[in-house]
Parts: structure tokens; C-alpha cells; sequence
């Protein structure tokens, strides 16, 4: 499977998220065949919905699928805690992810699910993402569930 190939269409996804002012997170799901399901991205800003990521934005445009274990799951970041959760409840079976140096997320967790994880650390996707971060940190911070300014005792 060409890994590279599935991830430019989630990429593609991110950088219309990141022209649009949004947190530019891109995804698309695919047939183990490499047959698009469904893309899409992160929507929190633009639709205002903290539910719109773009795993589960990807993942609700492709319908309803009877089974999701021989499915790919393509994603720019590393899925957070809500995404996993997503990717363990309907136990999707491959999941790309383009980089996990801005966001680590949780391999472990995934892995002892029996997810099989392919880290393609892509310099795009790694630039795309430091470039929203330095643009709209509070938004970033928003996006990951961590409140926007560390207390000081
Ligand atoms: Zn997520």
C-alpha cells in the first residue's frame, strides 16, 4: 500500500482547514484496496462544533461501513483521546498518521488494541501544523483540551 499517496488526500484536506482559519487536521478513510471512503477535516472553527475533528469528520463521511477492521484510517496529526476512542469502538484496523511530533497522542493505546500504526513523520505535515500553532495558539490549545494559560502559584 502506498502510504505517502493515501496521506496526500488527508493533507489536502488539512491545508483547506488551514486557508479556511481553521485547525488544519486532515483525514480520509480507505477500503484496504486504497478506495477513498470519505475524507475530511477538522471543522471546530469553521462550524463552530468541538465535535468536528478531522478523524471523525472523515469517518462520518464515509457512512456506515459493516465492518471497519480491514479499513485504513489516514490522519496529518496523531489521534487525540477522542479520535482513539473512536478508531477502539469501531475497531479500525490501520491507522497512518502523517506526524506526531507536534502531538504525540496515544500509540500505546491504540497498539494494545491491536491497531496496527504507521508513523510516515512527513516534514509537511510537521510545517503545516507549527505554522497554525504559532498562528493561533489558543485555538490550538482549545482543540487538545488544555486550558489556554497555566496557572502560576
Ligand atoms: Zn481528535
Amino acid at each position: 500500500m502506498n502510504y505517502a499517496k493515501l496521506l496526500a488526500v488527508a493533507m489536502n484536506e488539512a491545508r483547506i482547514g488551514f486557508e479556511e482559519g481553521g485547525v488544519p487536521v486532515g483525514a480520509a478513510l480507505f477500503a484496504a484496496d486504497g478506495r477513498l471512503l470519505g475524507s475530511g477535516r477538522n471543522r471546530r472553527v469553521q462550524d463552530g462544533d468541538p465535535s468536528l475533528h478531522g478523524e471523525t469528520d472523515a469517518f462520518r463521511k464515509a457512512g456506515r461501513q459493516t465492518d471497519y477492521r480491514d479499513k485504513i484510517l489516514v490522519t496529518t496529526l496523531a489521534p487525540c483521546w477522542y479520535c482513539s476512542g473512536l478508531i477502539r469502538q469501531f475497531n479500525i484496523g490501520t491507522v497512518v498518521i502523517g506526524e506526531s511530533a507536534n502531538f504525540a497522542g496515544h500509540p500505546d493505546w491504540l497498539r494494545e488494541a491491536g491497531v496496527k500504526l504507521v508513523e510516515l513523520n512527513d516534514p509537511e505535515c510537521i510545517a503545516l501544523m507549527r505554522r497554525f500553532i504559532e498562528r493561533s495558539p489558543t485555538i490550538w490549545y482549545e482543540d487538545i483540551g488544555v486550558p489556554p494559560a497555566p496557572s502560576m502559584p
